[in-house]
């Protein structure tokens, strides 16, 4: 059996040690590769910190994993050795319920979705899935993505968590030249809104906090930029959004941003609060047709296309690169908020 190197954590409060974890053999339609860089998302830290229900230990967090194929299947149709290669928040799902047959198999209705790390792993009984803090993998090339080969590689891991998470609802609802976006929140996901919807064509608004992100609100491609925390710069925002993706990971008032919406726009929430946000007065919903949605991850064909798009526009994420040794430090900062704006961890190589 081979095996990995993997920094893992072995309970709620203990700090990343390095473990070795099992690897299965490659089978015929597996994809085995080397992890070169793994981001860090919100996501890990609640997992790893047992703030979420049901983490196993010992945890070895991570789904925005990228690096070099080192072997494949006999099957294997669409990858060879040395392509660069990303895998996201899934490694399998049922792929027959209707979601995973319309390539949306982070819906899979039968609860199949093998999560990248912390699901039951059915080729290792007795083991859970463990995630992109390690050296290497192996997934079946229907999990497995193709990353553009002029994006930087590390700066492109974030894209397959926070990238997909917010390409997702901008496609989904339509944004492009001549549709009004709104951002609630500059973070890991907030920052990839901006860049996406800019991208898009869409005419971008950030909503911030801090007055201190206004600047970094431009530079990453907004039009314009709010901090949502002066009331009188709120109230001279008109009711004209299509779209508002709201990133925010806390539980806050959705009321100020249905409020900013037009006629038949969607406020949609992407972020996973430890508490529920406030009932929302649902006559903001009523008068003006106006919807509250949500949106998970995306499937693999979107994510694909979502790479693709980045790299037709050469669009990566903000980074800064950690060692294995700077994963807990690095932990801290992520709740300080204190990351711009995503932590990219880089593997030891053998
Ligand atoms: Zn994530
Ligand atoms: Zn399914």
């Amino acid at each position: 059996m081979p095996t990995a190197r993997a920094f893992a954590v072995s309970s709620p409060t203990a700090r990343f040690a390095p473990i070795t974890i099992p690897r299965r053999d490659p089978g015929p339609t597996d994809v085995a590769f080397a992890i070169h860089h793994c981001g860090l998302c919100h996501s890990d830290l609640h997992t790893a910190r047992g703030e979420w229900p049901g983490t196993v230990y010992p945890c070895v967090p991570g789904h925005e994993l990228v690096g070099v194929v080192t072997a494949v299947g006999a099957k294997v149709t669409r990858f060879a050795v040395g392509d660069k290669v990303g895998v996201g928040c899934m490694v399998d799902s049922c792929r027959t319920c209707r979601a995973c047959q319309a390539g949306l198999e982070q819906y899979c209705e039968t609860h199949g979705t093998v999560f990248t790390y912390n699901s039951p792993d059915a080729h290792q009984p007795g083991h859970r899935t463990y995630g992109g803090y390690s050296t290497a993998i192996v997934v079946d090339e229907a999990f497995v993505l193709r990353m553009p080969a002029n994006l930087d590689l590390a700066a492109a891991a974030p894209l397959l968590c926070a990238g997909i998470t917010t390409f997702s609802p901008l496609r989904t609802w339509g944004a492009g030249p001549g549709t009004r976006v709104g951002v609630v929140g500059l973070g890991g996901l907030g920052h990839m809104a901006v860049k996406l919807a800019h991208a898009m064509g869409a005419h971008t608004t950030l909503f911030t906090t801090s007055a201190g992100k206004v600047a970094d609100g431009q530079r990453l491609g907004a039009d314009r930029v709010v901090v949502s925390k002066d009331a009188a710069a709120m109230a001279e925002v008109r009711p004209e959004f299509d779209l508002i993706i709201d990133t925010v990971a806390a539980a806050h008032n959705l009321d100020a941003y249905l409020q900013l919406l037009a006629r038949d726009g969607t406020l949609c929430v992407v972020g996973a609060p430890p508490t529920p946000h406030p009932s929302p007065n649902t006559g903001l919903l009523i008068f003006g047709r106006r919807r509250l949605a949500g949106s998970l991850i995306g499937g693999i064909p979107e994510t694909q296309a979502m790479l693709d798009f980045c790299g037709a526009h050469g669009i990566v994420s903000d980074v800064e690169r950690i060692g294995p040794e700077d994963l807990d430090r690095a932990y801290d900062r992520m709740v300080a908020s204190d990351v711009k704006y995503r932590f990219v961890l880089d593997l030891p190589q053998a």
